[in-house]
């Protein structure tokens, strides 16, 4: 449904017939790590979120996972690889 208050005609997960099922009934302003992101609109309230209704819940464990101007960088270092599964996999890819 659309939103009507914060985002007033944007599409919105949580617009329900009841009005806005986010947490305190609204949207909240974005937080500083958002800072860039592509997923931020201008609403009634200021810059919001247009994923998620609280971005500063997005990034209280670390990086949010809906940001588009930042990823997680793998180290192949760390990226642990089961050698027994390799093994079979070379295997396998030998017999074709
Ligand atoms: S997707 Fe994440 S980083 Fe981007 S604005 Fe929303 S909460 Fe912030």
């Amino acid at each position: 449904m659309q939103c009507q208050t914060v985002l007033a005609g944007t599409e919105c997960t949580f617009w329900k017939k009841a009005g806005c099922a986010a947490e305190g009934g609204s949207c909240k302003v974005i937080v500083e790590e958002c800072q860039g992101c592509e997923r931020i609109a201008t609403g009634s309230i200021g810059e919001v979120c247009t994923s998620f209704p609280d971005p500063k819940l997005k990034w209280r464990a670390g990086l949010c996972n809906f940001a588009t101007h930042r990823k997680v960088d793998a180290k192949v270092d760390d990226i642990r690889i089961n050698p027994l599964k390799a093994a079979k996999r070379a295997a396998a890819s030998r017999k074709k």
